[in-house]
């Protein structure tokens, strides 16, 4: 059976001409850039038009990227960071639907030494209160953490105003941005932020490599140490063949960019409006236009999201429920609970997301497929027939 794949704020498929790009560096060029000699020292030169290309696909300069391992590492780096640098400083801001990288950190970081979390609350549609982004970062403030665009409702947070109100504060202004990436323009160079993390298999690069954006002139303390690698601000030989990957996807995203956002959007408003239109009891989860434009989170409401899953695995359809890493445990998603979606409706969410790949067949199959999955799983369910033929007609 043929997969049809809407989990792509999971991870991505490489492109094919990423992964020849890739090819000639493990086998032939497998030199290690730092060496003298040319076999190796040639590749140095791959290693910086990566650089270049990433560098230029985000509107930086090629001085201020830093290879990393992920977004994890990434995030881990410029938190640490920033609290490394700012001794005196004891707080951190952010909000309570960031990605576990940054959510996790925080929670030890509080736990372990002693640092005050001011966490920034969402509404129901996954917004921000800029007055309590205002009152929340002070002079004690070491960093303002906050997401370009979240990964479970694609919802975008306005980071360029906020880096404004933490630099009026002295504090550091760090964005997950590896959801945005790829998906929203992005000039750096105009911008205020500091540090905007980045990961290579969310734009169909390949899993292991992300970047750190260090903007010119922020202090800096590595979280990595080794050797001189990345200007001495990340230790450790370079993964090469995974530099050089994310250098090509991050051209290719570039590239054909507004092609692919406006691909994306057509197949996601379609999917959209056509699950709303044919399943009745489901909810948006998320603001309707300050969003990703492949993400789509809905609410079906008395259904199990687990059990939409396996039935849609069984067709071939790729979805999630809630964020990759919290399911396998029934917790429900830290994000639509933040949100104060309904118990009822947390619990049936589905997360579909595009790429530019998602074809016209693949979403009619998903309006074909999907709203018989869920009007058999209702019927299955005695409160949730009940419930239905009182409020709806369930066709
Ligand atoms: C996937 C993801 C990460 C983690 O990136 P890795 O490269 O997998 O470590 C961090 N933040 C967000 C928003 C993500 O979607």
């Amino acid at each position: 059976m043929t997969v049809t794949y809407l989990d792509n704020n999971a991870t991505t498929a490489v492109d094919p001409r990423v992964l020849e790009a890739m090819r000639p560096f493990f086998c032939e060029r497998y030199g290690n850039p730092s060496s003298m000699h040319s076999f190796g020292g040639t590749v140095a030169r791959d290693v910086a038009r990566a650089r270049e290309n990433l560098a230029q696909s985000l509107g930086a300069s090629a001085k201020e990227i830093v290879f990393t391992s992920g977004g994890t590492e990434a995030d881990s780096t410029a938190i640490l960071s920033a609290l490394a640098t700012a001794p005196d400083r004891r707080e951190i801001v952010t909000t309570r639907v960031e990605h576990p990288a940054v959510l996790n950190l925080c929670k030890r970081l509080a736990r372990d030494r002693g640092y005050v979390v001011r966490w920034l609350s969402v509404d129901r549609q996954g917004k921000l209160d800029m007055d309590e982004v205002r009152s929340r970062i002070t002079d004690n403030t070491a960093i303002v953490s906050v997401m370009w665009a979240n990964n479970e409702t694609g919802v975008i947070f306005p980071v360029e105003e906020i880096s404004e109100i933490a630099h009026e504060h002295g504090a550091i202004m760090h964005t997950d941005a590896v959801q945005a990436v790829g998906k929203v323009p992005m000039n750096l160079e105009a911008s205020q932020i500091d540090f905007l993390s980045l990961s290579g298999h969310k734009l169909h690069g390949p899993k292991g490599i992300g970047a750190l954006y260090v903007r010119r002139g922020t202090r800096f303390s590595p979280f990595v140490v080794g050797g001189h690698q990345e200007s001495d601000r990340r230790g450790g030989t370079e993964n090469v063949p995974g530099i050089v990957g994310l250098g090509e996807a991050a051209r290719l995203c570039s590239e054909g960019f507004a092609d692919h956002v406006a691909t994306m959007r057509r197949l996601r408003d379609r999917l959209e409006q056509g699950l709303m239109a044919t399943v009745p009891l489901a909810h948006l989860n998320g603001h309707p236009e300050a969003r990703l434009p492949n993400t789509l989170s809905i609410g079906f409401e008395y259904v199990e999201g687990e059990a939409i899953l396996m039935r849609m695995d069984v067709k071939g359809i790729c979805a999630s429920s809630g964020s990759a890493c919290t399911s396998g445990s029934l917790e429900p998603s830290h994000v639509l609970r933040a949100m104060g979606v309904p118990f009822n409706s947390v619990h049936g969410s589905i997360r579909f997301s595009l790429s530019r790949y998602t074809t016209e067949d693949e979403i009619s199959y998903v309006l074909e497929e999907v709203p018989p999955i869920i009007r058999g799983l209702r019927e299955m369910s005695p409160f949730g027939r009940e419930y239905l033929s009182a409020v709806c007609t369930v066709q």
